[in-house]
């Protein structure tokens, strides 16, 4: 699904990564793990180009993008890459002034093109597989941490991404909210859904991952 091969990084004259490689196989649940500072943050970055690689190569599909293009073709290339890619962050990031239904259609619409009637099907079908189907019209404010990021997981799929990506989904909730999106991650993992997830507890990464890759 996603390879990186040889992948180097450094910042400011310091290596964090050389010769890194690691595939996302299709239909599993990778979880990365590291303690805090090893680069697992930078690593997921890598695999949607948010951030970019000083060496090696990362492919997705016929996509492939090897270290030192010219920014031009990296731009081009790490843009239709990351179209093909869906990304939750640590503290959710939804649009506070668009609700719930609003912020899971916006980027099917806006950056896809889709019809709004299309993307508001789906995105129900979405906000019924986190189990958030009754909050199309809430508020941001009104949800609760755990709702939030199941909003947020909701979204990243609303453009059929081939890969999920979740850098901490549930490092900012308590154990209750923890347990609901572990949960929604969980049956996202047995539908077969290609899954990269960072974590830096070694208990929850355990329980979710069908494959384990340590920094
Ligand atoms: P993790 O997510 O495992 O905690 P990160 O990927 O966030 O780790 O960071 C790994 C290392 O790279 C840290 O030492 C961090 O300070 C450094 N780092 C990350 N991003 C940058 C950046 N944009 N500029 C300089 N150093 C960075
Ligand atoms: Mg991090």
């Amino acid at each position: 699904m996603i390879e990186l091969r040889g992948i180097g990084k450094q910042f400011g004259g310091r290596a964090l990564f050389a010769g890194l490689d690691l595939d996302l196989l299709p239909g599993k649940t990778t979880v990365i793990m590291g303690r805090s500072g090893s680069g697992k943050s930078t690593l997921l970055r890598m695999l949607n180009q948010l951030e970019r690689h000083d060496a090696g190569t990362v492919r997705l599909g016929e996509i492939e993008i090897p270290a030192g293009l010219p920014h031009g073709e990296w731009v081009k290339r790490a843009t239709a890459l990351r179209r093909r890619t869906g990304m939750v962050f640590q503290g959710y990031h939804l649009f506070p002034h668009l609700c719930v239904l609003d912020n899971v259609t916006l980027a099917p619409r806006i950056v896809q093109g889709r019809e709004r009637e299309a993307a508001e099907a789906r995105a129900m079908e979405l906000l019924k597989l986190v189990g958030m189907q009754d909050a199309a019209d809430r508020f941001p404010a009104r949800l609760s941490g755990g709702e939030s990021q199941r909003i947020a997981i909701a979204r990243a799929l609303a453009t059929e991404p081939e890969v999920l990506l979740l850098d901490e989904p549930t490092s900012a909730l308590d154990p209750g909210s923890t347990a609901e999106v572990v949960k929604v991650i969980g049956d996202l993992r047995d539908r077969g859904f290609t899954q990269a997830m960072v974590t830096h507890d070694p208990e929850l990464g355990r329980r979710l991952a069908d494959r384990v890759f340590e920094l």
